[in-house]
């Protein structure tokens, strides 16, 4: 029988990364708390819908839950929930490993790891090996990529948690991506994934500006990509996800910014950023100009993807 993933949150990154595991030949139970996310799956063989993460956490023969949700709240809510979360399963969760690739606060993932580490398992629950302390294994591992990563299951995984929960996780983490990286405890993957999108907004915010300057100054937006790809400002930004609509095909700025990474989660993720680096005494002055500017562009439309910020903040005249 194939090993059968619970998947939790189907949204632009969950609904492909469902997809690879499913193509690796893993069959899914699925919950999202949206009917039309769930709609297409259900149609599809070996994937169950669930009711509610309850539900899924129950469903026989689950080993393994992957969650990917939208922030904190909604990862409390799905874990924690007193009566339809993953952790109320009546007699304990059959899945004994417990993965989180939602980005959010290092410190709420360790307080859910805590949390987890004092729930039950399921007598009939088989535990990995080196995971069976009577209660679930529990990984955070936010992924960098973005939803051409999670198509070409390519996503790279910051992971945190213990070693053997990390081997645990990684056969399913490869089924969706490319690099598996143990970062460290509990946490580790968030804090690490915090510190990858504070240099993602300004890296992105420095190629849409750069950009914008250079069609002032006369120059083909292509021509000038082209030229950040083969000189010292080539970055993801400019060679894999380009802020310029028809610079590159397949990328949201060429599809008009829909569909990708949305402006709320970036602003999530900056506020995450400044919000650890305050506790953490240090400096992030580029961090808090770029977080107003996708805050401007938030006020428009905040489900547009991040690269919005070309063409709603610096491709308007002054
Ligand atoms: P999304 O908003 O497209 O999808 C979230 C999904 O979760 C939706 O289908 C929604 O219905 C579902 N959901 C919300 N609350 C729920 C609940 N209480 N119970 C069940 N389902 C619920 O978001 P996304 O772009 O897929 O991002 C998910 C996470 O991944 C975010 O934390 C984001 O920051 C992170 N991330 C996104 C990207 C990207 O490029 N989109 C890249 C890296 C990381």
């Amino acid at each position: 029988d194939a090993t059968k993933v619970g998947f939790i949150g189907l949204g632009a990154m969950g609904a492909r990364q469902a997809n690879n595991l499913q193509h690796e030949g893993y069959s899914l139970v699925v919950y999202d708390r949206s009917i039309m996310q769930l709609e297409e799956f259900s149609k599809r063989d070996n994937v169950e819908v669930a009711c509610s993460p309850a539900a899924l956490a129950e469903t026989e023969g689950v080993r393994v839950i992957i969650t990917m949700l939208p922030a904190c709240r909604q990862v409390r809510e799905v874990y924690c929930d007193r009566e339809k979360g993953i952790l109320s399963a009546q007699g304990g969760t059959r899945a004994s490993l417990l993965i989180d690739c939602s980005t959010i606060s290092p410190n709420t993932s360790r307080e859910l790891a805590a949390t987890v580490s004092e729930a039950r398992l399921h007598p009939s629950a088989q535990p990995y090996p080196g995971c069976s302390n009577g209660s679930p294994a529990f990984v955070d591992a936010p992924v960098s990529g973005g939803i051409t990563g999670a198509s070409a299951a390519t996503l790279s995984f910051m992971c945190g948690g213990e070693k053997d929960a990390v081997a645990a996780a990684t056969p399913f983490l490869q089924a969706m991506g490319k690099r598996i990286l143990h970062c460290g405890g509990a946490g580790a993957g968030h804090a690490a994934k915090v510190c990858n999108n504070m240099a993602l907004a300004v890296q992105m915010a420095s190629i849409a500006e750069a950009s914008a300057v250079g069609k002032r100054l006369g120059l083909d937006p292509k021509v000038l990509a082209e030229v950040f790809n083969s000189s010292s400002s080539r970055c993801w930004s400019s060679e894999a996800y380009h802020p310029v609509p028809g610079v590159m095909p397949n990328v949201p700025s060429s599809k008009g910014h829909r569909d990708g990474f949305a402006i709320q989660h970036m602003l999530k993720d900056l506020h995450l950023a400044t919000d650890a680096a305050a506790h953490a005494h240090a400096r992030v002055p580029l961090t808090e100009r770029a977080l107003d500017v996708y805050a401007k562009v938030a006020e428009v439309d905040e489900t547009l993807d991040f690269t919005a910020i070309y063409s709603l903040y610096y491709d308007e005249e002054l």
